[in-house]
């Protein structure tokens, strides 16, 4: 079964990953098309620029409110694009909503006019600091979270000034359409172009990138990710990359492990485990771990996979996935893990039921790579240290989590992610104010929070001469000896009395 089909490759076909039932058909922007959808987002860059941030904000809040009066007919779209259960399709509607209104109130804070100190030698002058739009922003965008991920890039480029072309993973083009679609019902006096997409595969997201965009927002995979920065380097478009994890969570000695195992337990599987910042790896101290291992298992024999109204979670959305999570299963077995819950045999169709390896071999696919699916390992260590240097080894470093009652801050700082949170799971990307981005294979830049706004604005400094001081001008061919000798009596005052 597959979940999008091309017949040939100028359509697009959008279908249940549930069903394999047909839900649209879409025709595919080639490299023209995107060229023309760029061009109408430079033509509307300059109106939507140049309005105040309290203009930016008031179309935004519209948008917010456009998205509530429809959030039926939307989360219906999402639960049938996208496979996830019509709740997990409101919550993830409602934390977009929270990023886009944070952005709208925050772009004046962040990016308007600041003034900096001038410093002694250049006391008279005024210094600001200016943030400038940087024209039209491209969105790349991934499937698993098709509102909330783009949004974390199109509603703070938006909300900075910019007009931006959004390309939708092929398998939430509608998705995506719906979104772009609210945002010009709530406002039609915008002239076109302020926000628009282009449909279509990996050419179209390819397109996008030689298109002459001031900057590409890519969300998806590392090797995506790797692919668009070599094409960007081309014509030195700049890129903001948020691509794969394979989180870890450390579960010290101290934990509250009941907690933990419900964390654990949703944060692995819900969504099918095709979560960014999803749980992929345990590490839990040797005095609690049967105890750990008794509650996830118990937890997750309960939940079950579906596309009614009862299931925890829904199909796999991409159909390539399946066969991934299978083998890194089936590594896991053949290196020497256990699985406490369910196995290969857990792989039904789109559906996957839980998976719960114990003792996994720290290089076999099911650990070193991203699973992306409903399967957790769980390793055994002896105390802190030893679970805080597993979690650095890997290659990737999205984001963590931590068990801990007395020292889950302390554990935190050791880790070499972007985020992290203390005695909960993900709770970071449900904090507007608070950026997210990844090290290592995970990319390259932060969305949310203040940094998220400064990645679509481009700082432009202002130095301006309040007054002359006579035989005071460093600038100048005019400097005096007078004024090379004061400067000589200066500079070790200012900077020559550290000891
Ligand atoms: P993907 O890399 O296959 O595709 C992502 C997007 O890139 C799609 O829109 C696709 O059409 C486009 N694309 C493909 N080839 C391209 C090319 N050569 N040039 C330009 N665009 C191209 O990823 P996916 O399967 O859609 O998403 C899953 C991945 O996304 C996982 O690795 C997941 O961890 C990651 N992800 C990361 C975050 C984050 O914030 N860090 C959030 C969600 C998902």
């Amino acid at each position: 079964m597959t979940t999008t089909e091309t017949t040939p490759e100028t359509l697009l076909t959008s279908v249940d990953p549930a069903t394999g039932e047909v839900i649209a058909t879409y025709t595919v922007d080639d490299e023209e098309a995107v060229r023309a959808a760029v061009a109408k987002a430079r033509a509307a860059a300059g109106t939507w620029g140049a309005l105040s941030y309290g203009e930016r904000r008031k179309y935004l809040q519209r948008w917010e409110s456009q998205l509530v009066a429809d959030s039926e007919a939307f989360c219906t779209l999402i639960h049938r694009e996208n496979g996830k259960p019509l709740d997990d399709a409101f919550l993830e509607l409602m934390l977009a909503l929270e990023h886009i209104a944070w952005a709208a109130k925050n772009a004046k804070k962040v990016l308007g006019s600041k003034r900096v100190s001038p410093g002694a030698l250049m006391s008279n002058f005024s210094a600001r600091l200016e943030y400038r739009p940087l024209g039209v922003v491209g969105v790349i965008g991934p499937w698993n979270y098709p509102v909330y991920t783009p949004n974390g890039s199109i509603g703070y480029a938006l909300a900075a000034g910019n007009t931006v072309v959004f390309k939708p993973s092929e398998y939430s083009t509608g998705i995506g359409n719906f979104l772009v679609e609210a945002f010009k019902k709530a406002n039609p006096e915008l002239p076109e172009g302020v926000f628009e997409t282009v449909n279509g595969y990996g050419a179209t997201g390819a397109a996008l990138v030689r298109s002459g965009v001031d900057k590409i927002a890519f969300t998806g995979s590392t090797a995506t990710g790797k692919r668009i920065m070599a094409a960007a380097a081309e014509t030195l478009t700049p890129v903001l990359l948020e691509c794969g994890g394979k989180d870890a969570v450390i579960v010290a000695g101290d934990a509250d492990v009941k907690a933990a195992a419900d964390a654990v337990a949703w944060g692995a599987t819900a969504n099918s485990g095709q979560t960014c910042a999803g749980v992929e790896r345990v590490y839990v101290d040797r005095s609690v771990r049967e105890e750990f291992v008794a509650e996830v298992k118990r937890i997750l024999t309960e939940v079950k996979p579906g596309s009614g109204a009862g299931a925890h979670y829904g199909p796999m959305t991409m159909p390539s996935q399946i066969d991934i999570v299978r083998r890194h299963i089936e590594d896991a077995l053949k290196k020497g893990g256990t699985a406490v819950l369910g196995g290969p045999e857990s792989v039904k169709g789109p559906f996957i039921e839980p998976v719960v390896l114990v003792d996994v071999d720290e290089d076999s696919e099911a650990v070193a790579e991203e699973t992306f699916g409903p399967t957790v390992t769980i390793k055994t260590v002896d105390g802190i240290d030893e679970a805080v240097e597993l979690a650095n080894k890997s290659k990737y470093g999205l984001s963590s989590a931590v068990y801990s009652k007395k020292s889950g801050l302390e554990i935190a700082r050791r880790l070499r992610v972007g985020a992290t949170s203390v005695n909960s799971v993900l709770a970071f990307a449900a904090i507007p104010g608070l950026p997210f981005g990844g090290v290592g294979d995970s990319g390259i830049g932060r969305i949310h929070g203040e940094p998220g706004l400064r990645e679509f604005a481009r700082p432009h400094s202002i130095a301006m001469q309040r007054f002359a001081i006579p035989g005071m001008a460093l600038l100048s061919y005019s400097r005096s000896e007078s004024t090379m000798n004061l400067l000589r009596k200066m500079v070790p005052f200012l900077h020559g009395r550290h000891k």
